[in-house]
Formats: C-alpha cells, structure tokens, sequence
C-alpha cells in the first residue's frame, strides 16, 4: 500500500508498491501492517536481519556517547574494526569509507599508486581488467569497471585504463595482461551480473598471473563478503590471497560504512593526504559494524549459513525441475542465491512479492534470494514454497497470455 501522494524524490529507482514501516528479523511490514519474508535483505546489507536487539543497543549506546568527529582525530572503535578485518583478512591495513563505491574507488585509485611505483612515472602503467558482466559501482571509477551498457549509458565518455575479459577465461585474462596493467579487479560472486560465480581455480590462476607479471590482484567482495557465502569472505574457499579487497553492504548491518583492506606490502600506497573522505569509519558506523561482527561470532552465523545453504539449493534446484519452462538452474553460493531465469525477474519479482516474498532481481534473468545470516530452516522452506507459489502463478498467467 502506497501511503503518499505525488513524490517529490528523483525518480530514478523502480519502487515495489508499496511503502515499508518496520522490520523484525527476517520479516519486514508494510504500512498497512501485511508482512513480508524479506529475502532481499536491503540488497545484500542486512546482515543480521532487521532490529536485532544487540544491534540497536549498540548503536543507541554509541550515538549518546559521540557520533562523528571526521578523521581528523583518533578514534578508537575505527582502530579496533580495522584491527577485527586484519584479522580475518591477513597482514595489511585498513581504510574505511561509506559504500562499496567509495570502497571500489580507493581500490581503483590504489592499482594507480602501484602502477606509478612500479613504472616509476604516472600515467603509464593503470590498466586495470575486470570481467565482463561485473558490477562494481556507479561512480565514474564504478561505471568504468563495470562494462554493461546498461550501467554506462548516457555517461560517457568513461574514465580511460579499463579493459574487460569473460568470467572463468585465464587465456583472455592472461593475453590482455601486458606491461600496462595495474591490476586484475573481480567480483568472488558477481552480484548484480547475475550470480556467476568465479571459479576457484580461475580464481589462484588470476592469483599466480597477477604475482607474476606484478599485477595487483584485488577482489570485489561488497556483496558476497562478510559471511554471505557461509565464509567470512567469498574468496576463502578458494584457498587464494588477494592483494586488496573491496568490502561494504553487509558490514554495516545496514548502517552505510565500506572499507578496504589492502595486503602489508602495498598498503603504504597511500600516504596522508593521498585519499580521504570525511564520513568514512566514523563511530556510529563503526559500532554498527562490530555489533555485525559480534552476532556473526557469538551467533555462529557462518555455521549456520554453511549448514543450512545446502538444503536450501537443493530444494530450490528442485523448483527448477518442477517449473523447467520458467527457470533455468540455480547459481550463487551460500545465502547469495541466484535462480537463473528463462522469464523476465521483474515478472516473477512481481509474484514473489504477491505471495509474501521479497527478493531482488539481478538483471532481467536473474532473481536473487538473500536472506539474512541468521534465517532458521523454517523461513527457508517457506521461502521455498512461496517461490513455489509465485512460479506456479507466474506459470498459469503465462499460458493464459500465450493462449490469448
Ligand atoms: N560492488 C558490488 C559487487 C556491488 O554489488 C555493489 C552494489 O550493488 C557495489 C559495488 C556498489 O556498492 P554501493 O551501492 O554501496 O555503492
């Protein structure tokens, strides 16, 4: 139900009908008190479901005692959040911002500032390669790196140094690797591209590539990181060590804080004044965070995301042999789940949302199903059978419409 009148915002986003009022774990209300099994998760951001109590305590606790003071002081919350990455991350250093593109950004700056060590001038080693489909942000840098149409159009020209190669294809990655790239930038998972996720060994031959030819080897981890895949980051699996990493959404719990971490031996790239922004990794932000980190350990959500996803694709997977003319097959990994469709996902976004489900669709044949971290058996399987439901609907609307 739609509680305003005419809109005074920017239309740039396609709205679902009808307006939010509050949340409580995996559920969302809207204004007219129907209830919702939110599957889409803020897009991948809410962590730890929606008014966590140990969340909003921590937040409310932190915004009496200081907010925001700017980097221009020393704050101790942001040093023991950097500390927390480190730990999960490896030996490096940590540098906090706002969003995934501001995160992507600094990453894009940072291949710049390798590029100039290695070649000793500016300008002549800052090619960076991303793959095709990826999606990586919507500023100048983001839109560059993310080589879809879609995403560009109506904004170029782009910023130049960007070269694109398929996904899983170390032949076309290696040829376009010459002595003017400064790095090799991948999403673990591809979020907004579709759900492809990137091959674990595609993912140590880009490793032993980029070691090779002094490439920095950076991954996009702001939508599959922080757990998402039952690992803390995506790449873990992989058994690979990536030089830098790009982190947000869900690091925050749904309070907006990104971050990168960058490996010991390139993370003096940066040096005071070399990059910077006024929000970024302010207390408020940081106490969201380790209230993020404190359930993900305390609660053993990594576990539960590992434990529980296997079920969850399969039973999914058997949607996709019950309903063959509409989906195609299952892909993602752990609570990054993709149906691949042979449908439009705003059609079946649209019967989700009829029977009480939330997901997101990732381009027009993709739909993505996100829970939070701490969803239980039970949710699943309901999200299960709404997704059932929202097929078999989808299915009789569709022949009535080919019939006519
Ligand atoms: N990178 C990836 C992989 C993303 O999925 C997104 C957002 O969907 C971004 C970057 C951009 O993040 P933000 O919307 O926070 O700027």
């Amino acid at each position: 139900m739609k509680s305003f009148g005419p809109s005074h915002l920017i239309a740039n986003y396609g709205k679902r009908p009808f307006d939010v009022a509050r949340g409580e774990g995996v559920y969302l209300y809207d204004t007219s008190g129907k209830r919702y099994l939110d599957f889409a998760s803020g897009i991948a951001v809410n962590t730890i479901g929606h008014a966590h109590p140990a969340f909003a305590e921590a937040l409310c606790a932190q915004a009496k005692r200081l907010v925001h003071v700017s980097n221009l002081f020393g704050i101790p919350e942001q040093e023991r959040l950097a500390g927390r990455i480190v730990q999960r991350a490896g030996a490096g250093k940590v540098l906090f911002c706002n969003s995934g593109a501001e995160a992507n950004e600094a990453l894009i700056k940072l291949a710049r500032l390798h590029g100039r060590r290695l070649s000793g001038q500016e300008g002549q080693r800052y090619t960076i390669i991303t793959a095709e489909n990826a999606f990586h942000g919507r500023t100048f840098g983001g839109m560059a790196a993310t080589p879809q149409d879609k995403i560009q159009n109506g904004f170029r020209p782009m910023l130049s140094g960007f070269r694109h190669a398929p996904l899983n294809n170390i032949e076309r990655f290696a040829a376009l690797a010459d002595d003017s790239v400064a790095a090799i930038f991948l999403e673990t998972i591809q979020g907004e591209g579709g759900l492809h996720v990137a091959d674990f060994g595609f993912l140590r031959e880009i490793q032993a590539l980029c070691k090779e030819r002094n490439i920095l080897f950076m991954l996009d981890e702001v939508q599959c990181g922080i757990g998402r895949s039952g690992h803390f980051f995506a790449f873990e699996e992989a058994g690979v060590k990536p030089d830098a990493i790009g982190m947000a959404k869900g690091l925050g719990g749904g309070y907006p804080i990104g971050a990168i971490w960058v490996s010991d031996p390139h993370a003096d790239l940066f040096q005071p004044g070399s990059h910077g922004t006024t929000f970024g990794g302010a207390p408020l932000a940081c106490a969201a965070a380790h209230a993020v980190l404190d359930a993900i350990e305390n609660e053993h959500l990594l576990e539960n995301v590992r434990s529980l996803a296997p079920d969850f694709h399969s039973s999914l997977k058997n949607l996709v042999n019950d309903h063959p003319h509409l989906l195609a097959e299952v892909r993602g990994g752990g609570f990054m789940v993709g149906l691949g469709l042979k449908v439009d996902a705003m059609a079946l976004r649209d019967a989700a949302l009829a029977v009480g489900l939330l997901g997101v669709p990732a381009g027009t044949r993709a739909f993505r199903l996100l829970p939070p971290l701490n969803v239980n058996k039970e949710q699943l399987e309901s999200a299960v059978t709404c997704m059932d439901q929202a097929l078999s609907a989808l299915a009789e609307s569709k022949i009535a419409t080919d019939g006519n």
